[in-house]
């Protein structure tokens, strides 16, 4: 069985003290769902360490927005994985505004994911079509070359530290979510891609949907039986929001 995760983005939002109070708020929330599903955060880098402090001894676990590929040097207002190992369970990597508004390559990308496992960190690889290339029925050939240009060289036994986000970018932050039946579908597909890459263990590995994911739709999403947890960013912002996600998640029944 695969344990569900829901991972919220908090993107730029928030400072320092906004963002302890609120991870506090959090905890007392959230912990009682912690033996059913893995919950995370995903406070912008200033503030992670402290919030991995305010979180540490319960049961939600912590992640990065992005870093480095590089493990130290000269590079100005990067932070590198290796500064994340040993505390830091999360890297989240290839998000859409990291490929669209930063120009992340996919090559860039799968140095990303190979530094995150050199140092330790679990990986939560987003990747989805644009607008554009869902109307032009681009959608499997993008999943396909997303998919294996991160994946390029990454040793099969890391598969279990590897979570894969399907975020369609025509659905993130826009209030338009996929149909559920549509990101399963989608997500089906990255399922088979990740069997024909890490066979068996391709079917234990989780596949997260993102895109404007509310507690009016996270209980039908995660209904369905590819999508294993949400990644979640508007509604991760708000602690009566992302509690009912969490517990949308913790509800569902999943075959043994
Ligand atoms: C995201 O940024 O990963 C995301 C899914 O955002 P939202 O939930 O706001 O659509």
């Amino acid at each position: 069985m695969r344990r569900p995760l829901i991972a919220g983005n908090w993107k730029m939002h928030f400072t320092v003290p906004e963002g302890l109070e609120y991870a506090l708020r959090l905890r007392h929330a959230l912990e009682p769902f912690a033996d059913r599903e893995d919950i995370v955060v995903l406070p912008p880098s200033l503030m992670l360490w402290e919030i991995a402090n305010v979180l540490r001894g319960c049961p939600l676990e912590v992640g990065a927005q992005n870093a480095s590929w590089e493990d130290q040097g000269p590079f100005t207002g990067e932070i590198a994985p290796k500064m994340l190992a040993g505390w830091c369970h999360y890297l989240l990597i290839g998000h859409s505004e990291r490929r669209q508004l930063f120009n992340e390559t996919d090559e860039q990308l799968n140095r990303k994911v190979q530094a995150a496992f050199r140092n330790g960190l679990k990986v939560v690889l987003a990747l989805g079509e644009t607008l554009e290339e869902h109307e032009l029925g681009r959608t499997q050939e993008v999943i396909t070359r997303q998919l294996s240009a991160a994946l390029y060289d990454i040793d099969v036994k890391r598969a279990a530290d590897l979570t894969i986000a399907y975020e369609p970018v025509w659905a993130i932050g826009t209030g338009r979510a996929a149909t559920p039946e549509y990101a399963n579908e989608t997500m089906g597909l990255i399922r088979r891609l990740l069997v024909g890459r890490f066979e068996q263990l391709g079917t234990d590995m989780r596949i997260l949907y993102g895109g404007s994911v509310t507690p009016a739709n996270a209980r039908s999403l995660m209904d369905q039986p590819e999508i294993d947890g949400a990644l979640v960013g508007g509604a991760s912002l708000k602690q009566t929001d992302f509690t009912e996600i969490v517990r949308a998640a913790a509800e569902v029944d999943r075959p043994a």
